[in-house]
């Protein structure tokens, strides 16, 4: 058994102030839960209450249905990662993941018998006898899983372990850790700020903004239905478009906005309680790939047409974004790689009206 639940748990580093507020969510056993928000969210600090290293100021922690809020960090069977390796320089690798196992006296047989399992799942046999300046930033980073490893911990902890790798090998140890995940069967919670690492790595994903969370989901529920503005506009590369605007509540609706005198006729379910809505003025999100090039088909009677020009033309090689202004404000569009069009030239593009999200424009909740 290993499962963690957080409930209603605060910190507060300076008694006024909250770091994090009434966070309470479950990591069952065998989960990958990752906790992702922007930089200051909070994240780091609920991770290193659940591993110990910080006290919790209100609520309460149980690991396998035991609470261990003043429980020491060496008693609660975690292992954490953190972004910087934490390595011995001085000593080898083996010797780096042997040290945890050293300290808790473990026989040097079960100690080799460890590391040779670790250092084959992660590929790091012909490392052994090298020092950790002699290694690359990913093996660095395989040296400190593997030294989590050979712990047989509970739950891994991971705080931010990719962000000091360059783009390739970051995606390379994205595959790896997954992999690793469900090789050890372990039970993972993952700290990242990368939307993009935590959509492709976590089962669950915490999304949290201003030491709050906002949303616990599944990486698809997030993105097709977010709870507020922020969590629409965090998932999603490149971020939704949005634009505030009114609504015309005619027999047919409409929603106005004054950038470009921009005007979307209303489809779907949404329509009936848009029509009702208690207020006029709303906002509405657009993701960038239901903003696309091609003349929509008859029956698509969902789509409303737009003509500009194109400020900036990204070829991503499957795909191109285009990125184009409305009265000054950005707007983005994902389009499949057919033919480049040129930075500077005008273009009809077509938004699907059917994918609309709708906002309250105060509380910036989802219309549902
Ligand atoms: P990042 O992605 O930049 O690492 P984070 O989401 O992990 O950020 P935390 O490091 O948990 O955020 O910090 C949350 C808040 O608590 C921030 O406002 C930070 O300034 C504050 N904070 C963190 N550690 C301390 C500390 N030891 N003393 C006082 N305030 C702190």
């Amino acid at each position: 058994m290993a499962e963690v639940l957080l409930k209603n748990i605060s910190k507060s580093y300076d008694s006024q102030n909250f770091a994090v507020r009434d966070i309470t969510f479950e990591v069952k056993e065998r989960e990958f839960v990752v906790l992702v928000g922007p930089s200051g969210c909070g994240k780091s600090t609920i991770l290193r209450m659940i591993a110990g290293l910080e006290d919790i100021s209100s609520g309460d922690l149980f690991i396998d249905g035991q609470k261990v809020n003043k429980l020491p960090p060496k008693d609660r069977n975690i292992a954490m990662v953190f972004q910087n390796y934490a390595l011995y320089p001085h000593m080898t690798v083996y010797d780096n993941m042997a040290f945890g196992l050293k300290l808790r006296k473990f026989s040097k047989e079960e100690i080799k018998k460890r590391v040779a399992e670790a250092a084959k799942i992660l590929e790091l046999e012909p490392y052994l006898e090298r020092k950790p300046k002699a290694l690359s930033g990913g093996q660095r980073q395989r040296v400190a899983v593997g030294r989590a490893i050979v712990r047989k911990p509970k739950v891994f902890l991971f705080d931010e372990p990719l962000s000091n790798l360059d783009a390739k090998m970051r995606v390379q140890m994205r595959t790896e850790i997954s992999r690793l995940h469900r090789q050890l069967e372990a039970t993972i919670i993952y700290v990242t700020h990368d939307q993009t690492e935590a959509m492709t790595m976590g089962n669950k994903i915490v999304v949290i903004k201003d030491g709050v969370i906002n949303q616990i989901d599944t990486p698809l529920n997030l993105y097709n239905c977010p709870v507020n503005k922020f969590v629409a506009g965090f998932i999603g590369s490149p971020s939704m478009n949005f634009i505030e605007g009114k609504l015309i509540k005619n027999d047919c609706l409409r929603f106005r906005s004054n950038l470009g005198g921009l005007e979307i006729k209303i489809n779907g379910d949404i329509k009936e309680k848009l029509k009702t809505y208690k207020k006029d003025n709303i906002c509405i999100g657009i993701r960038p790939e239901e903003i696309f090039d091609s003349t929509p088909s008859k029956e698509n009677s969902y789509a409303e047409k737009i003509s500009v020009k194109l400020d900036v033309v990204e070829p991503m090689g499957n795909e191109i974004f285009l990125y184009f202004q409305i009265d000054e404000q950005q707007f983005v569009s994902r389009i499949p790689a057919r033919t480049i069009p040129l930075t500077g030239s005008s273009k009809n593009l077509w938004i699907d009206t059917s994918k609309i999200h709708f906002f309250d424009i105060e509380t910036e909740f989802t219309i549902t």
